[in-house]
């Protein structure tokens, strides 16, 4: 097909990418100027493909495709568009683009889908202003909590606050205003969250295209494969306390180090998860005080993420890690303090939307796999409204969260070419016999 639709995405890609809030790399985040220049060029693709856009409170872009009666249901397609820091260009931006190039290239072929469509791209699920992820996704499906409206970024903004600026700095647009009149602050009288949750009903699901992130396709020799789980992460931050002291004059036998207990518990949490596959678990920071060559370490934080695709083989993992970490504190004589900051269960995908979306593969590549999805996506936020399922696409070495993360334009065909498919299959016969004509 349309070898063309697949070009012009790959150029979307580019062009996206170069949205940025740094002139060196792409960094793209939540509310800043980049934001709201991605916000109208994706508006203006969306536009040219026959979507009706808007955006919502949140700064969510969301294209709309009415269906042929207004009782039609609706299915949802998209990922998001802020990334990290320093980031690659298909993070996000593809599950995207490559709807709005589907949906262009089935306005192309004059197929009329007998359900409505939206494509939304979400504000904000990298977590990187406000240290916590999934505030587009959580406000569009109405999942938006007062907690997070009080979110402080670095300089001390809340979400709140953000939003209401980023909204004041939106020409011509009207504000739904609440009043302040009980004597809230200032940030407290815009935006009425949370938004309205839709009606499950009128709902035929979420599908989300993403790079995998990960080697497996590409050890498999596939463009893309079909997501069965997200796997479920738990996320904390453990605090060793032991007492610094002079690195020279302090006998060995007589300290309380707490690095040299910390090192002993990263070991443990190594050979715990490689004993137990697929857990996988990561101390990925630590702070060492005071950090000075010659002062024996008083105090060490370290964080853990912990992710199993089933809840309780996660849950039983921490228990074990944690109960090892206090052993290790006992001996040493240290105090040990857990704050658990994160904890999402695994979230399986719709079996039988996943079954189409796999039968699309099978007609486009001949072969599908499924793959667990170690990392997190809008769709575990969206799975508490509607049914999901992911597409992932191959991304080389499994790269990403880096400026080169890559994805090839010839795996991206595939995923296009998988996701028109998946829509004329999900239109009952009358579509399907109007799709054969136009082939
Ligand atoms: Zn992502």
């Amino acid at each position: 097909m349309g070898r063309t639709a697949a070009q012009s995405l790959v150029a979307w890609l580019e062009e996206l990418g170069r949205i940025s809030d740094e002139p060196d790399g792409l960094t793209r985040t939540f509310l800043s100027p980049a934001m709201r220049r991605s916000n109208a060029q994706v508006t203006r693709w969306m536009a040219a493909a026959g979507l009706a856009v808007r955006e919502d409170p949140m700064g969510n872009v969301i294209g709309r495709l009415e269906g042929p009666t207004p009782d039609a249901k609706t299915l949802w397609l998209g990922s998001h568009l802020d990334t990290v820091r320093r980031a690659g260009r298909f993070d996000g931006a593809l599950g995207v683009l490559t709807p709005i190039a589907a949906l262009a290239e089935l306005r192309r072929r004059r197929v009329n889908l007998p359900f409505a469509v939206e494509v939304i791209g979400f504000s904000e699920e990298e977590g990187v202003r406000f240290a916590s992820g999934y505030l587009g996704s959580k406000a569009f499906t109405g999942q938006l909590r007062p907690a997070d409206l009080a979110l402080r970024d670095a300089d001390g903004v809340t979400v709140r606050e953000a939003v209401a600026r980023w909204h004041s700095l939106t020409p011509g647009r009207s504000i739904p205003v609440r009043s302040s009149a009980r004597g809230g602050r200032p940030g407290d009288r815009l935006i009425p969250f949370p938004s309205s949750r839709p009606a499950p009903s009128s709902l035929l699901g979420y599908v989300e295209v993403h790079i995998e992130q990960g080697p497996v396709l590409e050890r498999e020799r596939l463009a893309v494969g079909v997501v069965s789980a997200i796997a479920g992460q738990t996320r904390g931050r453990i605090v060793l306390r032991g007492q610094a002291g002079h690195a020279g004059t302090t006998p060995m036998a007589l300290r309380r180090d707490a690095l040299a207990g910390a090192a002993e518990f990263v070991r443990f949490v190594e050979s715990t998860a490689r004993l137990r596959a697929p857990l996988v678990a990561t101390v990925g920071s630590l702070t060492v005080t005071p950090g000075a060559p010659n002062v024996i370490p008083g105090e060490v934080k370290l964080s853990l993420d912990v992710r199993h695709p089933r809840d309780p083989a996660r849950r039983a993992a921490l228990t074990h890690l944690l109960a090892e970490a206090r052993a290790i504190a006992r001996r040493r004589g240290l105090k040990f303090t857990w704050e658990k900051t994160q904890d999402d269960g695994a979230v399986a995908c719709a079996p039988e939307l996943t079954a189409r979306l796999e039968a699309s593969v099978q007609a486009v590549q001949s072969r599908s796999v499924t793959l667990v999805s170690g990392a997190g996506h809008d769709a575990v936020v969206v799975a508490a409204v509607a049914p999901v399922a992911m597409l992932f696409v191959r991304c080389r070495g499994g790269l990403s969260h880096h400026p080169d993360e890559y994805a090839a334009p010839a795996d991206i065909g595939v995923a296009l070419d998988v996701l028109v498919e998946f829509l004329l299959r999900l239109a009952p016969p009358a579509a399907a016999a109007k799709r054969k004509s136009s082939r």
